[in-house]
């Protein structure tokens, strides 16, 4: 028998709290009356009391799903000082200890069990969960079951096994980071008719901007220097060497400025995590291996100097900023390098034309996010299924950006990577590209004769900046393409006859702000 029959008394005898938050009370009762859910709340948005207060009011144990054994021993631990009767089964432990915790809930002495998926799988523990009552299992991080999604781990694919095996005993699948298409595969691998909790993602006290990237670690130390003095930050890199780089330049400026990545020892790494969630003025220049366990209210800006693989890894690494709720900011450096370089990094990894092919398309998103011209907060909550108006705490809403029309460019661009290919039979790479429509005299213009096609010299009312810009943007655009199959050298897009024949209007934006344009710091 349970200690609680209401869900309400529960949440305030054992937690604490008057209310239930936002969507919760609706997945608690999904739960109790016997139906599947799928929660989508943004991290720290109150997931875990959605099956715990269940565990604690529905007869039978409840089973929840994680892939982080720390997390699972943290959630352990917690719920054990406030009197939740918990535990949980994983590798670390000692058979004597994993014994013990199956006696105990032999016995009904459990409410809530964490188990690791792989263990979770092992016939023994099926096995074991057919001799004891289920109330419920709780699938968290539940985006590790999508191809699509970042995180993808095959393991959670064979947890549609659960439905199979106990039909009558409901499911819960939980994650923050699910657009539509995670979401699908969610709900089609492991939830049957689900109730679809979904919890809004906006960060109103977010203010987001992008910015053309030049010399970024100047950018970025100006970015710092005028906007957050002496605040706390988090600068993310796609390298360690970048971290390092970056970390130094910094530090060299008088910053308390420190490197963080996966090359590090754990202890050092324990170490200058323990650095950041202390002191008040530190900005930690991370990989994207600095993200599990940070919840430091604080943090008023964390800034990307390189593009970032995806909207989704993009959105949790900016909804680090501002957890207090005051004013915080998401800046991002980026060019035409970060275009080339992602796609030949999808391109030079052994992983499979499926992973190469759902790469590229989150690349495709995240280019189109940096390119948008309207607002950047629409733009990604759309990307999360949800519609929104523009939010007057953006870039592109604070000042919009200046569009011109580039017909007559994209034709350059198009006729020029045309005659090149007609001249040597081959292609050529964007910086020569643009090197021939300024009428550059350099090695391999000389060498291949390029200086003699018609295209030569006809763009030079433009400069070499104003040109990557626009070409970047026609690659957004699916003007151009970059192909990653050869050298990166730049072809003509699907939509290139499109511009040809003038079926279709070009415009770009005139340049793109050097500092982001300016957030509101008195509030959102
Ligand atoms: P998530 O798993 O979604 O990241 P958590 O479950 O860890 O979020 O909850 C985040 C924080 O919000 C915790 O400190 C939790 O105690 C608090 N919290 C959750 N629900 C409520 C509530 N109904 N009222 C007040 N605080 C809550
Ligand atoms: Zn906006």
């Amino acid at each position: 028998m349970k200690r609680f029959a209401d869900p309400h008394e529960a949440l305030k005898q054992v937690f604490g709290y008057d209310h239930f938050r936002g969507l919760q009370a609706q997945a608690v009762a999904a739960a109790l009356e016997g139906r599947d859910a799928l929660v989508l709340m943004p991290t720290g948005g109150g997931k875990s009391l959605c099956y715990q207060i269940p565990a604690l009011v529905k007869d039978g144990l409840t089973v929840v799903v994680s892939p982080l054994i720390a997390l699972m021993q943290d959630q352990v631990e917690s719920l054990a000082e406030v009197g939740v009767r918990a535990a949980f089964l994983n590798s670390t432990q000692t058979s004597e200890d994993a014994m013990r915790v199956r006696r105990e809930v032999r016995a009904g002495e459990i409410d809530l069990l964490y188990v690791a998926p792989e263990r979770l799988l092992t016939a023994g523990m099926l096995d074991f969960l057919d001799t004891v009552k289920v109330a419920l299992f709780a699938i968290d991080e539940a985006h590790c079951v999508s191809i699509w999604g970042h995180d993808f781990r095959p393991v959670y694919g064979e947890l549609a096994i659960l439905r199979e095996r106990w039909p009558s005993v409901p499911r819960m699948a939980l994650t923050a980071t699910a657009d539509e298409r995670t979401r699908e595969e969610i709900v089609g691998r492991l939830l049957v008719q689900p109730d679809e909790l979904v919890a809004s993602f906006d960060r109103p006290n977010i203010y987001y901007s992008v910015v053309e990237k030049r010399n970024v670690k100047d950018q970025l130390l100006r970015f710092i220097r005028n906007r957050h003095p002496g605040e706390c930050g988090i600068v993310y890199c796609l390298s360690r060497a970048n971290c390092e780089l970056i970390a130094a330049h910094l530090e060299a400026a008088g910053i308390n400025a420190l490197a963080y990545h996966a090359g590090m020892l754990p202890e050092d790494r324990a170490q200058r995590l323990a650095r950041f969630q202390r002191e008040e003025d530190i900005v930690m220049v991370a990989t994207i291996a600095f993200g599990m366990g940070i919840d430091k209210p604080n943090v008023r800006f964390v800034a990307h100097a390189d593009l970032p693989k995806s909207v989704e890894g993009y959105f949790q690494e900016t909804g680090r900023a501002g957890r207090d709720g005051l004013p915080a900011e998401a800046w991002m450096a980026y060019g035409l390098n970060d275009v080339m370089n992602q796609n030949r990094f999808i391109d030079q990894s052994d992983a499979d034309d499926n992973w190469r092919r759902l790469q590229r398309q989150k690349l495709d998103a995240m280019l189109g996010y940096a390119e948008t011209c309207e607002c950047r907060r629409v733009r990604l909550l759309a990307h999360f299924g949800e519609a929104s108006k523009p939010c007057g705490n953006c870039d592109n809403c604070r000042r919009p950006p200046k569009m011109i029309d580039a017909l007559t460019e994209a034709k350059m661009l198009i006729s020029c990577i045309w005659r090149l290919q007609q001249k040597s039979g081959m292609s050529f790479g964007a910086t020569h590209v643009v090197d021939v429509l300024l009428g550059a005299k350099t090695e391999p213009i000389l060498r291949h004769g390029h200086d003699q096609v018609s295209t030569y010299g006809i763009g030079t009312g433009h400069t070499k900046q104003q040109w990557r810009s626009i070409v970047r943007q026609l690659i957004a655009q699916h003007i151009l393409w970059v192909d990653t199959e050869n050298f990166s050298v730049l072809r003509l897009g699907e939509k290139a006859n499109a511009v040809l024949r003038d079926e279709i209007a070009v415009r770009v934006r005139a340049s793109v702000a050097e500092d982001g344009g300016s957030a509101n710091r008195s509030g959102a």
